[in-house]
This record gives structure tokens, sequence and C-alpha cells, in this order.
């Protein structure tokens, strides 16, 4: 396997690399004429590489990258395992096995055996010889142990820069296709509207693919460099490269990839915790002025927010609060011009308190802090999680009926302070609560359970039940479940009458098999009234359809059939003149 890696580009071929090196290639098999695998990466792709006598020919991955017509990195990854392979099957397998034992143990002390007989010389000649074949070997080496200094920061400042122009190249080479494409859109294809979309949401994920890139690349490079550089005492330096990775990041910032972006930013974040928890004094205090210097950037929060909890600085935590205030102000005073719309309050209030904790407040003025603002649902629903975190029941009870009066025009909440106070009152057994909020559920959420009810049943005595029974039938609310409840209760002869009152058909079939077992004159004398009015006004096939399903249904209840088909009878005389009808008749076997 000669010059495959000439497919590709450099840093694919480097993406490729570290691919196969984190074993993202999940599966290899021989073909006819290649290979097959399938690689882990954003998702699962499978790759194909054809080969003749040895040399790859052509290649597919399932990615839209390569879809595109690109020469992708799980591709790079798969060709990087399958040339693995090559070059162990051409050392002589019976040569290795002579000398490789199968027992573990005494392979190990055979290779200990065999360095302790190597000379010093004898043992850094083969380890040169060792790494000069494994890169990543030889970049460990000269990475923990290596002339380090300005020449290699550089290599390493240029390497961040590079990929940061990869990415930007990328994302400009699509807005540019994105733009073109658009004016021959409007001139042509205006009416193909599909083609557009489809176009777009082709850019937008290829897009997001790019930036998935370049985030995994800009982490995998502080993975790699910069822990090597802690060790090795270059704390400044290791700042400055994070620093360096940081601002390349920005360029996601303003192509809607924040997520990418804020996984950049936490990793640098936290590479600043591990360098001052490594630097002298001296270094912390540089850090410190510079990120003083920053924090009016793009990632003002971030550094701030660092300040703060690793510098405990007062000035910059007092202007934040500050900041958040004037936020917080101005949220209220539009809240009250629009009442209707949302409200930020919370939001600011929560980042405000998380900020007096980093800054060292104590707890209970953070609390006092929060306590002011208890006329917002949110805040009692912090409280209420609370002190059901500490088992206070009682006091949750208190909070969730306090907020119930206070929240009474929402109707969402009401209905969760509901719920809440139900499971409450079910862990505490405290039936008498839970009767009421049962009962308030039952009459203002039933839906199409009645789980409420039959619990609320196990709660009453005979009596009881008795009396919120018919009051629950009485009930206005529950005017469409009346039926529901009749049958849950076994009432049956009042279900009938409440069905035969209500006179349709529809009402009847979903309770038609409850029903005739308890009244099969009933039900099929309901039947043969209903066929017999609805005959009349019926004109169209699929309601002569229904009409027979119904005599056939007639014809299964007891002493049904001849009535049935003497009602089939009657109708092929008197609606002769419908042909249709006659033919659905047929097919019901009439
Ligand atoms: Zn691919």
């Amino acid at each position: 396997m000669q010059n495959w890696k000439r497919f590709f580009q450099k840093h694919i071929l480097e993406r490729g690399y570290d691919y196969f090196e984190t074993g993202s290639v999940l599966s290899l098999e021989k073909t006819e004429n290649g290979y097959r695998a399938e690689v882990e990466g954003t998702e699962f792709y499978e790759v194909e590489i054809e080969m003749e006598r040895g040399e790859v020919t052509d290649m597919f991955c399932s990615c839209p990258y390569a879809e595109d017509g690109n020469y992708c990195k799980h591709e790079a990854a798969v060709l990087f395992l399958i040339e693995g392979d090559f070059d162990n099957s051409r050392t002589d397998p019976k040569a290795c096995s002579v000398l490789i034992f199968e027992d573990r143990e005494k392979e190990q002390k055979a290779l200990t055996e065999a360095v302790q007989k190597m000379t010093p010389d004898m043992l850094r000649e083969f380890f040169i010889e060792t790494a000069q074949q494994d890169e990543t070997l030889k970049e460990k080496i000269l990475l923990q142990y290596g002339t380090f200094g300005t020449e290699q920061i550089e290599r390493l400042r240029t390497r961040i820069k590079d990929m940061g122009k990869v990415y930007r190249t990328a994302v400009n080479q699509m807005q540019f296709w994105d733009c073109e494409y658009d004016c021959d859109y409007d001139d042509e294809y205006d009416y193909d509207y599909d083609y557009d979309c489809d176009y777009n949401d082709g850019y937008g994920s290829r897009h997001d693919l790019e930036a998935a890139e370049f985030s995994y690349e800009l982490c995998v490079f502080l993975d790699r460099y910069i822990p090597a550089l802690l060790k090795r005492g270059f704390f400044e330096e290791a700042f400055e490269l994070t620093n360096l990775i940081l601002q390349e990041s920005r360029a996601m910032i303003f192509e809607e990839c924040y997520g990418e972006a804020g996984s950049v930013k936490s990793a640098v974040l936290k590479n600043w915790r591990d360098i001052l928890s490594g630097c002298d004094e001296n270094e912390r205090q540089k850090i410190y002025r510079y990120l003083k210097s920053q924090r009016h950037g793009d990632y003002e929060d971030e550094i701030s927010n660092f300040l703060i909890e690793e510098f405990h600085d007062k000035e910059v935590l007092a202007e934040c609060l500050r900041k958040i205030d004037r936020l917080l102000r101005k949220t209220q005073k539009e809240q009250k011009q629009n009442p209707q719309g949302y409200d930020h309050s919370f939001c600011l209030i929560s980042s405000r308190m998380d900020l007096m904790r980093k800054g060292g407040f104590p707890e209970k003025e953070i609390r006092a802090y929060r306590s002011k603002y208890r006329h917002l649902p949110e805040i009692r629903r912090e409280e209420i999680q609370e002190v059901l975190e500490c088992k206070d029941y009682r006091k949750a009870i208190a909070i969730l009926q306090e907020s119930r009066q206070l929240d009474r025009e929402n109707d969402a909440l009401i209905k969760r302070y509901n719920q809440q106070l139900i499971e409450i009152y079910r862990k505490l057994n405290d039936e008498e609560g839970l009767k009421t909020e049962l009962l308030f559920k039952i009459s203002n959420y039933m839906q199409h359970d009645l789980e409420a009810v039959r619990e609320l049943k196990k709660l009453c005595s005979a009596a009881e039940w008795e009396q919120e029974f018919e009051k629950m039938l009485k009930s206005r609310q529950l005017v469409f479940f009346r039926l529901e409840l009749l049958e849950l209760e076994g009432q049956y002869d009042r279900l009938l009458a409440e069905i035969l009152n209500r006179n349709s058909a529809a009402v009847m079939d979903k309770w038609e098999k409850t029903l005739r077992e308890h009244f099969p004159d009933e039900v099929r004398d309901f039947y043969i009234a209903y066929v017999c009015r609805a005959s009349k006004k019926t004109s169209d096939r699929s309601e002569y359809r229904k009409l027979a399903e119904y005599l056939r249904k007639i014809s299964r209840l007891p002493g049904g059939e001849d009535l049935a088909k003497q009602i089939a009878a009657e109708w092929k005389v008197l609606y002769k003149r419908r042909p249709a009808m006659m033919d659905e008749l047929r097919k019901a076997g009439f």
C-alpha cells in the first residue's frame, strides 16, 4: 500500500489519524475487491475501500462531506487501519510465533531480561529508531524532554492559527456558493421552492459539521499540549496559547454555532484553572491583570465570572451585580408596560444569586435577596423544591396553598400545584387533604383517566362516596364523563336510560358491549328504531353500507336475526329504486 495519502488534504489526513487512533473504526471486513468498515463520527458512517493489487483505486463514505465529492477523514481512518494490517502481514507470521510466548507472564519476563541486557547506548539508539517510526511517540518525547523555547511555542501558535484559517475558509466558501445559487434561483427557478429549501438545509448541516470539526480540533489541541506544557512549567506560554484558542473560537460565535464555541470555552476555562493551580504568584498576577483588561470582549460574562470565582475580585463582582440590577430594573419596567411579554426577571435573579454565591456572600443574605421576589412563581418553585428536599412537607403544603392564591389566574400553575399537593398528601397518608385535592382534580382536570375517581372512592366511606358520586354526576364540569362514571360504578340501568335519552347510535356503539350483557333487548330495539328512522333520510352509498352493518349487528343480538331479515325485506320493497342500497344489502347477506 503506497501513496494513498495523496488523495487527502493534510488536515483531513490528520483528523483521520485521530479517528483511527481513538478507535473510531468500529468494524473492518474484507470484501471481494477491498474492504468495508463502520466508523463512528457525528453519526455512524459506512466506508468502502476498493483496491487492486494492494493499491487503493476508489473509496466511498456515507457522510455528507464525502457525498459532496471529497475524500473524508472516515475513509482516511479506515486506510490507516488497513495499512497497519498490511504491514503486520508482511512480517513472517512464523518468525513471530517463535519469539512471542503464549503465556503473558513468560513473555513479560523475557522482555524485561532482554532490555536489562541492553547497554544505555543501545537503549538510546533503539529508542530513537523506534520513535522515528512512530509520530505519536516522537511528539511525546519532544514535548516532555526536548528543547522547548520560543521556536516551539511559535510553531504551536501557527498551528492554532492554521486551524482557524481552515475553518474560516470552509465557511466562507459555503457562503459564496449559497449566494451564487440564490442569484440563479431568482432568475430561473422561482417556482421551485423545494429545491431552495433542500439546498439551505444541506448548507446548514455542513456548516455545523465544520464547526464541530473545528471545535473538536481545538479541544484535542488543548488536551494534547497544555498539560505537557504545564508539566514542564511553561505556565505563561500555556496561558497565552489557550487565549489564542479562545480568540480563534470566536469565529464560531457569529456563525450560530454557540454550542461548539461553548465547548471550546469550557475547555479553556478548565485549562485556566489548571494553570492557576500550578503557577507562582507572579504569573498569577500577570494572568489576573491580563484577564481584567480583557473582560469587556466577547466572553465578558465568562471572564468576569472567572475573575470573581478564582481571584475573588470584589470590584468586578460589584460591577456585575450592578449590571444585573440595572437589567432587572429595565425588565421589570418593560413587564409593567407589557404584562403579556416574556418575563426575564427570574433568569436575572438566578444569575445574580449565582454570582453572590461565587463571590462568597453568606447563604442567609442570598436567601433574603431572593425573598424580595417571591411574587414570581419560579422563586416559590425553588423554595418548594428546597423544602421538599429537606422533607419538610408541611412547609411545602403551606407554600403551595399560598401559591394557589397568588397565581390563581394561571391555569397551568394551578394544575401543577394540585398535582404536587396530591403527591405530598399521598406521602403523608393525609386522607382528608388527599380527598380535597382529588376532588379538585376530578372536577377541574379530569380528562380520560378515571384513576383519580377510583382513588377517591377508596378513601371515602360508603355513605360519603354515594354523596360525592351524586355530586359529580350533577357537576357541570363532569358532564362529558357522566357515562364513564356510571359505567365505573356499575349503574347500568342509569347508563342505559341516559343513552336512550341521548338517542345517538354512536354513543350506543361505545357502550354496546357493556349494555348488551345486561339489557340485550333494549339495545336491539334501540338499533331497530334507529335504522328505521335513518333509512328514510339516507341517500348515499356509505350511509347504506352503515345501515347494512347495523342490520348485521341487530341479527347478532338475541331474537334479532328474524327482525333484521324482516326489515331488509321491507326495505327491498320500499326502496327498490335505490340500487346502491340494494347492492349493499346483498353484500351484507340480506
Ligand atoms: Zn466520511
